[in-house]
């Protein structure tokens, strides 16, 4: 049962904008999230002689704490002062705390219960005897005690989502933030959908909810505390919108929504196995994007040719230790299987970023979408990199698997890591291993530096993907989990679409295609430019893919060129959307949903 304890329910109709990032419309009861220190962890019984391992497991969270907390002292420290750094020393002493900890060491063993239940309650006991004294400084120990109770927390369970196993009845989430590895564990037969104060459209969290079809709206600022569990919302995730406390008036209108939605979904599914063809015969090649093993049953049945990127991270994100060349061949070889003989595009670890992989450790960089991430941690740790090469060209061997390289920057880092793919080979060709020698490899392009030196690299690679996700943060310099500054991440602007064609044209140059694997590929919007420009291959989320295909088969090539051509002459992002867009509504009128 969600409890009703709303703070919502004697106001009236209140409105939240954000970004949708998962279409669909749902409504219910919601779960708020607590970002500040977490929810009670559930208790669990163990037997004595899972006791050790247990404590075990506090040591080791204990010291990943106190090296997380010393790395943003020392960050606070040089940017901020001594002052200010010293609030850490506190949350040091926590840490050190004999008392607390000697307590949390005899509730597990008289208990016999798990350790982040023992923590969470000794802890609480405390924080909650010194939040409640006179004195000032006291209480604000209350304060340091719940901040390293949840970092520790955090390390127990290996940062996965607060607890919603006691949840039974069909929720939507609501929260300050949700990382994508959390997203991913979300159970799909509760979660009908999530709301979050942070992130952008292109941020993991709102890929993942995509691929699960989780309705979803990110961005929304401080909604998640003008909220509470319990409260009855609707959520829009077309158009980016939570409404609290919806009126009959907002319900009917939504209503007809839904209606709409299922007249074209029979459309959609009239052409579901057609190809992705312009009313000229202009082919484009529509595959769709996989963040997960699961998810091939729903690239068969969007009508996909086959997947365009398989982000094999995910294989590697939530858990403790990494998985070994066998679990991976065993992975990589179901999913080419599954697609067989349609092509799966392996992208090659992408770890880093906003994808923290706990069996890696922390990297605790300031910032990391500028650092240790995909190519460049591969090439670092040849260890990891060699057992995903060796396991993905094992798995090539029964179907038609491709691979690509994500952060390509230059033609060295290429080199490199065709080198060790060549170095896989020739160890895979002594042991008498199967592979596909013709096994194509190509590389993503995502960082402006790729794109200038397109020529270049087009001479040592198959096919180019462009990731716009990356490619557009890292030229307008705008963080794409950032939703402050999220109206300058733009797809339309002028700067974006002179890379694009300079890829194509390199590509073209070289005789290999070219195709776009980023969200835009998936924006209706972007998509007559997109094929106006040249590009060959789109590969799209399979919830988005059936719209994509039902719009392209009712364009025009020859007006997709006409209206590149004049974009690019174009000054400013906002007359080439406007163009766009009125092509987009004139082919495909039904596929834009505006209610509110
Ligand atoms: C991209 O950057 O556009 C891309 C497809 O890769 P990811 O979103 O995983 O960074
Ligand atoms: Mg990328």
């Amino acid at each position: 049962m969600i409890p009703t304890v709303s703070s919502a329910q004697d106001r009236g109709e209140q409105i939240f904008r954000g970004i949708g990032v998962s279409p669909g419309v749902v409504r219910g009861r919601i779960v708020v999230m607590d970002h500040n220190h977490g929810e009670r962890p559930a208790r669990r019984q163990l037997d004595s002689e899972q006791l050790p391992a247990e404590l075990e497991l506090l040591q080791n969270a204990l010291a990943e704490t106190r090296r997380e907390i010393s790395a943003i002292q020392s960050q606070v420290q040089s940017g901020m002062g001594a002052s200010e750094s010293a609030i850490f020393d506190a949350h040091l002493l926590v840490l050190e705390d004999s008392t607390l900890l000697e307590e949390v060491k005899r509730f597990v063993e008289t208990e016999k219960v798990n350790v982040a239940y023992a923590f969470h309650e000794v802890a609480e006991k405390y924080a909650h005897a010194l939040g409640s004294v006179e004195d000032e400084y006291l209480r604000e120990r209350a304060a340091d005690i719940r901040d390293v109770t949840s970092r520790v927390l955090g390390h127990l369970s290996g940062h996965r989502s607060q607890d919603l196993s006691h949840l039974t009845e069909p929720y939507i989430l609501v929260g300050h933030d949700l990382t994508p590895s959390q997203t991913a564990s979300l159970d799909r037969n509760l979660a009908q959908g999530f709301a979050t104060d942070v992130g952008g459209k292109t941020s993991h969290t709102a890929i993942m909810a995509g691929s699960l079809r989780i309705p979803a709206v990110v961005g929304l600022k401080a909604t998640s505390e003008n909220v509470a569990t319990g409260d009855y919302v609707l959520l829009d995730g077309f158009n980016g919108v939570l409404v609290i406390n919806p009126t009959d008036q907002t319900l009917f209108e939504y209503g007809q929504l839904e209606k709409e939605q299922e007249n074209l979904q029979d459309k959609l599914a009239e052409i579901r196995d057609a190809p992705a063809i312009t009313l000229d015969g202009h082919e484009i090649m529509l595959s769709a994007n996989v963040e997960q093993i699961t998810d091939t049953v729903a690239v068969v049945e969007c009508g996909a040719q086959g997947v365009g990127l398989f982000r094999t991270e995910y294989l590697f994100l939530d858990r403790k230790t990494l998985p070994n060349e066998e679990e991976q061949y065993t992975s990589y070889q179901r999913v080419a299987k599954a697609i067989a003989p349609e092509p799966v595009i392996f992208r090659t670890l992408d770890i880093g970023a906003d994808k923290i992989s706990h069996a890696i450790g922390e990297t605790d960089e300031a910032n990391p979408f500028l650092g240790w991430r995909a190519i460049r941690f591969c090439l670092a740790r040849p260890d990891i990199f060699r057992t995903q090469l060796r396991a993905l060209l094992r798995a090539s061997a029964g179907g038609n698997v491709k691979l690509m390289y994500p952060m390509i920057s230059g033609v060295d880092e290429l080199d490199q890591a065709n080198e060790l793919l060549e170095e896989c080979k020739a160890e895979l060709r002594a042991e008498g291993a199967a592979f596909d020698e013709d096994l194509e490899v190509g590389i993503m392009i995502e960082i402006p530096s790729a794109v200038l030196t397109a020529n270049a690299l087009g001479a040592h690679a198959k096919f180019f993907s462009i990731g716009t996700n990356d490619l557009i943060q890292y030229t307008f310099a705008v963080d794409r989990l950032n939703e402050k500054v999220a109206d300058l991440y733009d797809p339309t602007h002028p700067a974006l679409l002179r890379l694009l064609q300079m890829t194509i044209d390199a590509g073209q140059r070289h005789g290999i295609w070219t195709g776009v694997c980023g969200e835009m590929a998936g924006d209706p919007n972007a998509v007559p430019l997109l094929i106006g420009l040249g590009v060959n291959e789109l590969s799209v989320a399979p919830t988005m893919l059936p719209q994509i295909k039902y719009l392209i088969r009712r364009l025009k090539h020859t007006e997709t060129q006409e209206l590149a051509l004049q974009a690019l002459q174009c000054e400013s992002s906002m007359d080439v959307l406007v163009q766009s867009r009125a092509l987009v509504q004139r082919a495909a009128p039904g596929i834009f949903h505006t209610v509110l």
